[in-house]
């Protein structure tokens, strides 16, 4: 039995003084012992956080007898421990980072439909059916639907300027689009029926929602679902296991994910334990020598051993003068 759980949970809901609710949230969430992330925004409430069984029990009920929260979807995963090291209650002016401007909406008044994880399985067999990850790049390489469109972006809010970009690729087809609890679609659906595609669906309660679903258990997912704690990802297809990530050196088969050693990149991939010591955990030959290189920081290497580590690879240290 696991004693801890993690919930993620989002809603809509206008806040009229997010300052206020962040402060008085932040003393719930520390006086119920829970760790996590939670966004406050006059437009509403998006968090991550573990806890207890018990502690996260009430926090549930906490939410709940807020009218404007009554009707929270709480995605639960049960958990051995936290799945954080802090709690933060953070004011942000959008619940997620879209940044759609004068383009802005609230879904509640506009977004696509929902769509019930066993219709969404249909969806995704339809052929007529265009089904886009609405995710960061990162997240789709570790796992995905199995035929889901991978946007060529590396972060989600370039999202919008992709579709306009390839737009008549999916004008005349239904489009349904997917993220791992459902809040990035909630805004993405009501901006792709403003900008005039007719038929546009999102998934209900996102990927997890799917893959906890009785019916569906998650068929037709392939790999691992990334999350933003330190689980770093979560099983999805329960009727059976792929591995889709590949190591960003040598393309084969892994999941286990870094940081680029340069601080000032950062990007986000997959690679085993040896290649990340074979490439000192740089993305490109430039952050491998990057001087703020955290991996020969971290190993303390010193030049002549970073100048041997290249070698090996086929490159050098650039000339110093
Ligand atoms: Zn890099």
């Amino acid at each position: 039995m696991s004693d801890y759980r993690v919930l993620l949970y989002y809603k809509y809901a206008k806040i009229d003084n997010p300052e206020r609710f962040r402060l008085e949230h932040l003393e719930l969430c520390r006086r119920l012992n829970l760790k996590g992330r939670i966004l406050v925004s006059e437009e509403g409430l998006n968090g991550t956080v573990s806890g207890t069984t018990e502690e996260t029990e009430r926090y549930m009920e906490a939410v709940h007898s807020d009218e404007r929260f009554a009707d929270m979807m709480f995605k639960i995963d049960e958990a051995d421990g936290h799945a954080f090291k802090k709690m933060h209650v953070r004011y942000r002016p959008e619940i997620v980072s879209l940044k759609l401007g004068e383009d802005d909406l609230d879904p509640n008044e506009l977004s696509g439909q929902y769509l019930k994880p066993v219709e969404f399985r249909e969806a995704l067999e339809d052929e007529n059916t265009i089904v886009l990850d609405a995710r960061n790049d990162y997240e789709y390489d570790l796992g995905h639907f199995r035929g889901a469109i991978r946007p060529d972006i590396r972060n989600f809010r370039e999202l919008p300027e992709w579709i306009k970009e390839n737009k008549e690729k999916f004008m005349d087809k239904k489009v349904v689009t997917y993220c791992t609890g459902g809040v990035r679609c909630e805004k993405l659906t009501g901006w792709l029926l403003k900008e005039g595609f007719e038929d546009v669906a999102q998934l209900h309660g996102g990927i997890h929602n799917y893959g906890t679903d009785p019916e569906t258990q998650g068929e037709l997912w392939d790999g691992k679902m990334y999350v933003f704690d330190e689980r770093i990802s979560v099983d999805v297809n329960r009727k059976e296991k792929t591995i889709v990530g590949k190591d960003w050196y040598d393309g084969t088969p892994c999941e286990r994910y870094v940081n680029c050693g340069n601080p000032s990149c950062n990007r986000q991939f997959i690679t085993s334990e040896e290649n990340e010591h074979t490439y000192l955990r740089g993305c490109t030959h430039e952050c491998r020598v990057s001087p703020e290189n955290r991996y020969v920081k971290e190993h303390q290497l010193s030049r002549e051993e970073v100048a041997q580590r290249l070698e090996a690879i086929g490159e050098s240290l650039p000339e110093t003068v």
